[in-house]
């Protein structure tokens, strides 16, 4: 273990906007006193967004979830059904996705998170014939969607290169990649997990693709599933070399597994401690990424006001719908005015962002704040039988 000096030495470094090394990052992430850990990674993040580092951002979006058939049995997953679970398995149809869409913008949503399995039957046709109609009714949502499996999928599906596929989505009104799918990208974890999926290199080969072909994306990690510190920032190391070359991915996020309904069955989980600690060496390592999101879906609201003393610069977004991380246990909840507060008592001046990062409302008097009760996450829907939702769903089952 690096002594004190050295450590301080490494957290000086970051802080001052230095590259750190891989095995400088483990260091911090298994050593660095947390707070001196956390106090660096602020004023990295400081330092980038100095002028505006009194801001902490956030968006509202909808995940719209197409489908939950899938046949890559994710063992950490809590929302696929295998083609032959016929009970289990669903889709929507198109207008139902259309009405999904209508909600968001009147509830001023501006992005639309189209996020399902792996289908045995969608190609690269149902994207293209499903995002065209949703950028004809509603051209002012910005879809950011999809992630290097998914293209993987769908172009095996249509016998095409990815190449083709990403640029055949972005024709039909794709305008940026989640970063879905990532999980872990170190071989053995990922195998471990997810062993039908891509390569941890080869999602990143597409995604470097998508880049080239002028789709930015997001770029994500599942923590919690058995990795080792190790494999985390191997992880963070495979990420950021690619952004050297590409300078695609806007932001980074890191989340936690949750432990209900699938067959990890919960036997290991990442701690909060863990969660903040990655959030600043994230900050203090990835240099070449401008956002460090924080999140509170999965780890709770005080510790996603905590990631915003931990580096981070975005707490994420009123989800309007989620079943994806819900199915596996994630209950917290939020809305507009819970999240303004929670940002506000953070000690950060809340803006409603854009999917660029676009400040459009800087809340910056509380007697302005928005009013609407009706912006509220709504997670699990699906699992919920029409009649049996929660009131605040009304807005969706009533139609
Ligand atoms: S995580 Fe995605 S690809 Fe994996 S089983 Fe779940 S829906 Fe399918």
């Amino acid at each position: 273990m690096p002594d004190n000096a050295v450590l301080r030495s490494v957290l000086d470094r970051a802080a001052g906007g230095g590259r750190i090394s891989p095995e400088e990052a483990l260091d911090l992430y298994r050593s660095a006193p947390l707070h001196a850990l956390g106090a660096a990674a602020d004023a990295a993040r400081r330092r980038r967004y100095a002028g505006v580092e009194h801001i902490a951002t956030y968006i509202i979006e909808r995940n719209i979830n197409y489908t939950n058939v899938c046949v890559t049995a994710c063992r950490f997953c809590a929302f696929y059904a295998a083609p032959k679970d016929t009970d289990k398995g669903w889709t929507r149809d198109l207008d139902d996705i259309l009405r999904r869409c209508a909600e968001t913008v009147e509830l001023g949503g501006t992005q639309i998170m189209f996020q399902g399995g792996h289908h045995p039957d969608y190609g690269v046709e149902y994207y293209e014939e499903h995002f065209a109609a949703i950028k004809a009714a509603f051209p002012q949502l910005v879809i950011h969607s999809l992630g290097a499996s998914e293209v993987e999928h769908m172009a095996r599906i249509s016998k095409v290169g990815v190449e083709e596929a990403i640029t055949r989505l972005k024709a039909a009104g794709l305008d940026s990649f989640a970063g879905a799918g990532a999980e872990l990208l170190p071989e053995r974890p990922r195998k471990a997990i997810a062993p039908l999926k891509e390569s941890g290199e080869r999602w990143l080969e597409i995604m470097e693709t998508a880049h080239r072909l002028g789709l930015e994306s997001t770029s994500t990690m599942l923590m919690g599933t058995g990795e080792t510190n190790a494999e985390r920032i191997e992880h963070l190391r495979m990420i950021r070399e690619v952004q050297d070359r590409t300078g695609g991915f806007r932001a980074f996020i890191p989340y936690t597994y949750q432990p209900e309904n699938n067959h990890l069955r919960g036997r290991t989980q990442a701690t909060v401690f863990e969660y903040l600690r990655m959030i600043a060496v994230a900050r203090l390592f990835l240099d070449n990424v401008a956002h460090i999101q924080g999140s509170w879906l999965t780890v709770g609201k005080e510790a996603g006001q905590l990631s915003l003393h931990y580096g981070a610069d975005d707490l994420g977004s009123v989800m309007l719908e989620e079943n994806v991380v819900s199915s596996a246990g994630a209950r917290h909840r939020s809305n507009r005015m819970e999240l303004l507060h929670l940002i506000r008592t953070a000690g950060r001046v809340p803006a409603q962002r854009s999917t660029t990062y676009e400040h459009l409302v800087v809340h910056d008097d509380p007697a302005n704040d928005p009013v609407d009760d009706h912006v509220v996450s709504h997670l699990s829907s699906t699992a919920i039988d029409a009649g049996m939702a929660h009131p605040e769903l009304k807005l969706i089952d009533a139609q």
